[in-house]
């Protein structure tokens, strides 16, 4: 898939000592370290229409925010987004609309592709659509059916979950909530002849009028989960104790999506996924999670055509707690372009206070957790001591520690 522009990222200032990033493992709650010298991360990609909402924006936010800080940190980053370019949801979009399901696909592509570069988002290792990674796929499917572990129903196969060691008794729900969760987001636990109603389709026969793959098990297309499983595990390194560093999304992939991807690649590979499973919170507008289904979305390119900035929407959307919930207001792009007004005042000046230990707060906060709301009042901090009368050191430093940590080029 074509690639949106690489992003000039500036070394990490002389001096800062860059502790290794602790992120929260959703499933166990724990903070865990990644002191790994090289870090590979995979980061669920749109399905793409309704693109580029600011659910999404952040989401992708929060993940290049945890890139910088790996190479800023001196370490390497292998990085895979995939795009779910062949889905029901994108179907039946499509079919509602009357138009075609590629050519929709391709048009929000685009635009996710120019609002990430309006975001300067460092552009993924690997930017890989399902359909063009179809034969990687279908391969990854024969794989595991030939674990033993799946079963037909009528040209679809599944994945018995019972039979995958600790894949039910580590859900990360009660069974009731899974079970509902799990027929919200694309799940199927009523159909007749599932051993097991949380079973994941891993290949779909084809139906009438959709489009289709042959494969060794016949004409269909692929499941969900597996897709990402496929993609992750032929483009990034396989770690010792876990296949990857990080498996990141929206915290609405966190179940089951991601759960299900860990559980077919446990079922593949005999080993976790991810080291750490991060996932970033929801963002609501007018009191509820802006969703397409819903219908109630804001939109990166319309606050763009507006007037705002990247930069502006940029730091509206990470001066929060990435795991959390976040009711967006427009007076949040007011603040952030107050700030960012107040931040270029002083990088102005011919003199300002001395940037080194401002900026090793900023790198110290980002890597607990990625507290950005500690980071961002370290530079806060820094603009009070310069406009207090500190004059020890031009601003440059700071400059480029915003861009390099933050993503804002000033
Ligand atoms: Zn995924």
């Amino acid at each position: 898939m074509k690639n949106w522009a690489s992003v000039y990222l500036p070394p990490a200032p002389e001096g800062i000592k860059h502790s290794p990033l602790k992120l929260k493992d959703s499933y166990s709650g724990e903070l865990r370290e990644l002191s790994e010298r090289s870090i590979s991360s995979y980061v669920c990609g749109i399905t793409p229409y309704d693109a580029t909402h600011l659910g999404h924006a952040a989401t992708y936010l929060t993940f290049d925010l945890v890139h910088r800080y790996v190479l800023a940190s001196g370490r390497s980053l292998n990085f895979t987004e995939n795009i779910t370019d062949i889905d029901d949801p994108l179907l039946e979009r499509a079919k509602r609309d009357n138009q075609d399901w590629q050519d929709l696909a391709l048009s929000q592509i685009n635009l996710f592709r120019d609002d990430m570069t309006s975001l300067r988002v460092i552009p993924p290792t690997s930017y890989i659509g399902v359909v063009e990674a179809m034969p990687i796929v279908m391969k990854k499917i024969e794989e595991l059916i030939a674990t033993g572990f799946c079963y037909e129903i009528d040209g679809d196969y599944y994945l018995n979950i019972s039979e995958v060691p600790g894949a039910i008794e580590n859900l990360p729900l009660e069974i009731n909530d899974a079970l509902n969760v799990f027929a919200e987001r694309g799940g199927d636990p009523s159909r007749a002849g599932k051993r097991h109603p949380l079973d994941t389709l891993i290949w779909m026969r084809n139906r009438p009028g959709e489009p289709f793959w042959q494969s060794s098990v016949g004409n269909g297309r692929p499941g969900w989960h597996i897709e990402c499983v496929a993609i992750a595990l032929s483009t990034l390194g396989s770690g010792a104790n876990s296949c990857i560093s990080i498996q990141g999304g929206g915290s609405d992939l966190r179940f089951p999506h991601h759960y299900m991807t860990s559980v077919q690649v446990q079922a593949l590979t005999g080993k976790p996924f991810a080291s750490i499973y991060s996932h970033a919170g929801m963002i609501e507008w007018q009191g509820e999670k802006m969703s397409k289904s819903r219908g109630n979305l804001v939109f990166v390119s319309k606050l763009l055509n507006e007037g705002w900035s990247g930069e502006e929407i940029r730091l509206a959307l990470i001066n929060r707690s990435y795991e959390s919930d976040f009711n967006w207001e427009s007076t949040h792009l007011l603040r952030a372009q107050e700030k960012l007004t107040r931040w270029r005042s002083n990088l102005s000046r011919e003199s300002a206070a001395l940037a080194t230990p401002f900026i090793q707060e900023l790198a110290d906060c980002l890597a607990n957790n990625l507290d950005t709301e500690g980071a961002i009042a370290a530079v806060d901090r820094w603009c009070m001591a310069t406009e207090n009368g500190s004059e020890d050191a031009s601003p440059g430093e700071m400059a480029r520690a915003i861009d390099t940590y933050l993503g804002i080029s000033l």
